[in-house]
C-alpha cells in the first residue's frame, strides 16, 4: 500500500489524487490536506463568481472525493497544526499543492495608502475566502485602476462594472454585492506596462468586455500596431488582439449611454502613489519597447486614482523547512521533485500560469516520478501507516477536522442560503463553516 499526504484542495491537488489513482487503483491511500474546511481552493476563491461554467469542474474533483482511497482532510494547516517531518514520517510522499496565495507586491512609494489591494486579496473579498472578507474596499469615488495585462485584472475590472442584474446566477458573497451595488465608480483603467501585441488576455475574457449592460471599454487606437502585424501573432493573440482593435473603433454615439470606462492604458509602470490616508492618484513612469526590451522613456504623468487593485502574479507561502525559490516565488524544484519524499505540482511548482487545464498533466507527471522514485527505492523502505497513523496523531492534538461529508453538509447550507437565482450563499467565516457542519 502507497500512502500520499497532498497539500492543497485545489485543481492540482485532485487531479494529482486523481492520477494516484490510475496509477495504483486500490493500492494507494491519499489524504488531501486544506486548511479551510472547503475544498477546491482557486476554483471556490478563484475564478470569478460570474463564470459558473468553470467552476463546475468541481463536481469532476468530488468524484474524486468520494471514493474510497482519496479523503479530505480540511481545517489542518501543515507547518503549523503538523509540521512536515510528521507527515513525512507518515507518508511515502508528500506533495505540495498549495498554488500561489500571496500578491506579488506593486512595491512602490506609497503602496501602504488605504484602498489599494493585491489582486490575491481583492478577489478573495469578492469571492468570500475568509482570508479577506474583511478587505472593506471604498468604491465611493469616480476612479479605478486595475494594474496588469491578465486575465484576472480582466475579473476585476469585469466585476468592478457590472450591475447587480448582471450578477443574477453568480455566487458573489453578499458583503461584495452591497458595496457593488453603492459603487460609483466612472472609470477603470487598465493599466500595461507593454503593449497591445504583450497582453496575457485570453480572447473569450476580453470579449466579454464589449457586452457588459453599463461600461464600455476603450482603446486609444494610436496604442495599436499596424494591422500587418498581427499576422505574426499566434491565433488565440490575434483572436485578443482583434477584439482590442474593435474596442478602439466603438463609436462614441454607443458609448453615450455607459455610465463606466473601461480605458486601456498601455505602455505606464506604476512609479508612485499619492494620496493623504487614502490614495488619491497614480504616479505612472512611461514605458516602451526597444528591441523587445522594457525601458522607460523619462516621462510620467499622473492619473486620478480612487481604488488601485495590482494584478501582477502571485507567490507561493514557504514552508520552514521546504527549500524555496524566493525569485520565482514558487518551491524550489527540478520538474515536481522537492527533495526525496517532498514533491509540488501546479502553480506551488510552475509559479502562477496556465488554466485550470493545465494542472492536470502536472498532477499526472508527479505521479509518475513518485512511482518511478519508489521503484528506485529513493523513498526508503516503505512500510509507513499513512492515514490510520495521522488520524492518531491528530486525536491526540485534539485536531477539529473537517471530512468530506461534513464539507458536504456545509455545501448544502450555503445552498439553501442562496438568494433568488444564485446557486449559494458561501460562509465568509470559519466559524460559521464548522457551525455549519453540525
Ligand atoms: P498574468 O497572466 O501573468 O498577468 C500578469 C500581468 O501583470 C502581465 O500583464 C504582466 O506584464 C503584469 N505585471 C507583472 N509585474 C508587473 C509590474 N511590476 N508592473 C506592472 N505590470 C506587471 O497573471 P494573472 O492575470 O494573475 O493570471 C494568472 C493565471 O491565471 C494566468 O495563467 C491566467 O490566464 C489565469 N487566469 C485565467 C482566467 C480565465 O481563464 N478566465 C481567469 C483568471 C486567471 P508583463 O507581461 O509585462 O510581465
Amino acid at each position: 500500500m502507497r500512502h500520499l499526504a497532498i497539500i492543497g484542495s485545489g485543481p492540482a491537488g485532485y487531479y494529482t489524487a486523481e492520477a494516484a489513482q490510475k496509477q495504483w487503483g486500490d493500492d494507494v491511500r491519499v489524504d488531501i490536506f486544506d486548511r479551510l474546511p472547503v475544498p477546491y481552493g482557486l476554483i471556490r476563491t478563484g475564478v470569478a463568481p460570474d463564470h459558473q461554467s468553470i467552476k463546475a469542474v468541481s463536481r469532476r474533483y468530488e468524484k474524486t472525493a468520494l471514493s474510497d482511497n482519496v479523503r479530505f482532510v480540511g481545517h489542518v494547516t501543515i507547518g503549523q497544526d503538523v509540521t512536515v517531518e510528521e507527515l513525512q514520517g507518515l507518508y511515502d510522499a508528500v506533495i505540495f499543492a498549495t498554488g500561489a496565495p500571496n500578491d506579488r507586491p506593486l512595491d512602490i512609494p506609497g503602496d501602504r495608502l488605504n484602498n489599494i489591494f493585491g489582486s490575491a486579496a481583492f478577489v478573495g473579498w469578492y469571492n468570500g475566502h475568509p482570508q479577506f472578507a474583511m478587505l472593506d474596499p471604498v468604491l465611493t469615488g469616480k476612479h479605478a485602476v486595475v494594474v496588469g495585462l491578465g486575465n484576472v485584472a480582466l475579473d476585476v475590472a469585469r466585476i468592478l462594472s457590472k450591475t447587480p442584474a448582471e450578477f443574477e446566477g453568480s455566487d458573489i458573497v453578499a458583503h461584495a454585492l452591497d458595496v457593488l451595488r453603492s459603487s460609483k465608480l466612472e472609470k477603470i483603467t487598465i493599466l500595461g506596462r507593454r503593449g497591445p501585441h504583450q497582453i496575457a488576455m485570453t480572447p473569450k475574457e476580453l470579449g466579454e468586455l464589449a457586452n457588459l449592460d453599463r461600461a464600455s471599454p476603450r482603446v486609444d487606437p494610436a496604442d495599436l500596431p499596424d494591422e500587418g502585424e498581427d499576422a505574426l501573432l499566434e491565433p488565440g493573440m490575434r483572436k485578443s488582439v482583434t477584439h482590442l482593435r474593435s474596442f478602439a473603433a466603438i463609436p462614441e454615439s454607443e458609448r453615450a449611454d455607459k455610465s463606466i470606462e473601461i480605458e486601456f492604458d498601455f505602455y505606464g509602470v506604476p512609479r508612485a502613489v499619492h494620496g493623504d490616508g487614502r490614495i488619491e492618484a497614480l504616479e505612472v513612469a512611461e514605458t516602451a519597447l526597444q528591441g523587445g526590451r522594457l525601458v522607460e522613456t523619462g516621462k510620467t504623468y499622473e492619473i486620478p486614482c480612487d481604488l488601485l487593485v495590482s494584478c501582477i502574479g502571485y507567490r507561493t507561502s514557504p514552508i520552514p523547512g521546504v527549500p524555496f525559490d524566493d525569485r520565482m516565488g514558487r518551491f524550489a524544484n527540478d520538474e515536481g521533485r522537492i527533495l526525496p519524499g517532498l514533491y509540488c505540482v501546479g502553480w506551488a511548482r510552475r509559479g502562477p500560469t496556465g488554466t485550470i487545464g493545465t494542472n492536470r498533466p502536472d498532477g499526472f507527471d508527479v505521479i509518475e516520478k513518485i512511482a518511478a522514485d519508489l521503484d528506485a527505492g529513493v523513498l526508503g523502505p516503505g512500510g509507513k501507516q499513512g492515514r490510520a497513523a495521522f488520524d492518531r496523531l491528530a486525536e491526540a492534538r485534539k485536531l477539529d477536522i473537517v471530512t468530506f461529508r461534513d464539507w458536504k453538509k456545509i455545501e448544502e447550507a450555503e445552498e439553501q442560503a442562496a438568494r433568488d437565482g444564485a446557486p449559494r450563499e458561501k460562509f465568509v467565516d470559519i466559524g460559521k463553516m464548522i457551525e455549519a457542519r453540525g
